[in-house]
């Protein structure tokens, strides 16, 4: 089938399904295989479930006029984002970066929906499908979208880029995540800069944090650049006022009070900040679109249980983040401070040592209780409490219950370190 017609079929069934547990009536189910699964075999089971097609790429599948064959299903979804993402007036504002993508579209998107329609990546779907799929929920009507872009090696940000074709482009910044696949922190910063090339070689605007210096000089040459900084007056100024207990801060004669804690959440609210005002939103809406945003799904949550004070961050971990979380957390007034910290992945070879820096740094901080958890950390040389699984940790809690305090609770997902909230 021709892209043009496939295109005209997705205009009158605009819901797009990839998993048949979540098939609704009149979607167009899209085949994808997976490692562990193949999506042709369920194509059948969508139908029943109400899909109107479904698009596979193997024959032996293909038994009736509701199918429709192609060559890739995950390629098809890919060029059908891209032919729509080009029909549609949105202009794009993609974002990529080691840390803080999540939130950082959250707060661009709460800042620039105040004046524009916008659409934003769901959750985390930043990946190969995830952002076809945010692309195809572009409506007629809609005048921006925001889309998050994550990779763990060199090429993934280019190959998104050529998919989303964006028009404006920020990245976070470059820190120790994904080593594994990146290599280095070098590979890091190559693969991240994908998104500044395929902008800066389409015409585009990159809006950037001036601050940053791989950030500055990189973007040397670069004429279409919007920058925010602290010192810096070429550039937009933004003065950080502190970090306790709440990220605040001073933009023109206006202050702004977030719900973020962290310093680290800074340089993501400079981004919605000067994005707002350089797509001409209002200040006092900026102020209030940052002032009412409230991190979700355990990033840097604040939470309240059985008289403890507690910090979630159990969404994500790697070495950059972590030490951001741990340095906050000695810098804030708190009693009693516990620190429970897991394992994390995708670190290849550099593992045991940021595992052994970030004991390192757990133990100079002087927190009144620490606990490592996960193998990793078991393996470290410290004389903090190791844990090597979440079920030692937990059978020594329940011997010996936490002390009431705050506690900072941060982990790699697979650690999933939420379920110490049953502990407390
Ligand atoms: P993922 O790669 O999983 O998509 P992400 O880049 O989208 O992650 P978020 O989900 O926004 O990141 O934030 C995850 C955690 O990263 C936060 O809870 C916080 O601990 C940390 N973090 C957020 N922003 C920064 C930043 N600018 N620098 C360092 N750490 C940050
Ligand atoms: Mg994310």
């Amino acid at each position: 089938m021709k892209m043009e017609a496939l295109h005209a079929l997705f205009l009158e069934h605009p819901t797009i399904c990839t998993d048949t547990r979540k098939v609704t009536d009149n979607c167009l189910f899209f085949a994808l295989k997976g490692p562990n699964f193949n999506g042709n075999a369920f194509a059948q089971e969508a139908l029943d479930k109400g899909a109107t097609y479904a698009i596979i790429d193997e024959t032996d599948y293909n038994t009736s006029d509701k199918f429709i064959l192609c060559e890739d299903v995950l390629e098809t979804l890919q060029q059908l984002a891209t032919y729509h993402r080009k029909q549609c007036k949105a202009k794009i504002i993609s974002l990529t970066g080691s840390n803080g993508k999540t939130t950082t579209k959250e707060l661009i998107n709460a800042v620039i929906s105040k004046k524009y329609k916008t659409i934003a990546t769901k959750g985390n779907l930043n990946n190969h499908i995830g952002v076809p799929l945010t692309l195809l929920s572009i409506q007629e009507d809609t005048e921006m979208a925001i889309v998050e872009m994550g990779a763990n090696h060199i090429g993934e940000i280019e190959m998104l880029c050529n998919i989303a074709q964006p028009d404006f482009g920020y990245i976070t910044n470059f820190g120790k995540a994904h080593l594994e696949g990146f290599g280095s922190v070098e590979g890091v910063i190559q693969g991240k800069s994908e998104l500044y090339n395929f902008i800066r070689s389409n015409g585009g605007h990159i809006f950037f944090n001036a601050d940053d210096p791989i950030q500055k000089e990189k973007l040397n040459s670069c004429t279409k650049k919007i920058g925010f900084s602290t010192t810096d007056h070429q550039f937009y100024n933004i003065e950080f006022l502190k970090a306790n207990p709440f990220v605040t801060l001073k933009v023109e004669e206006t202050t702004i009070t977030t719900q973020l804690i962290g310093k680290y959440n800074f340089p993501n609210c400079c981004a919605a900040i000067i994005m707002g005002k350089y797509f001409n939103v209002p200040l006092e809406e900026i102020k209030s679109a940052i002032e009412s945003y409230q991190p979700q799904n355990n990033r840097s949550q604040i939470l309240e249980k059985n008289g403890f004070k507690i910090i979630l961050d159990a969404y994500n971990a790697n070495p950059t983040s972590m030490k951001a979380a741990l340095e906050n957390f000695s810098l804030m007034d708190a009693e009693h401070k516990t620190l429970i910290i897991g394992d994390m992945f995708e670190l290849g070879t550099t593992a045991t040592e940021e595992h052994q820096a970030i004991a390192d740094l757990a133990k100079e901080l002087n927190f009144q209780d620490v606990y490592l958890v996960g193998k990793n950390f078991f393996g470290t040389q410290t004389d903090l409490l190791q844990f090597e699984t979440f079920d030692a940790l937990k059978a020594h809690l329940e011997d010996q219950p936490l002390k009431k305090g705050t506690l900072l609770i941060k982990g790699s997902r697979g650690m999933a370190l939420e379920r110490v909230l049953d502990l407390v």
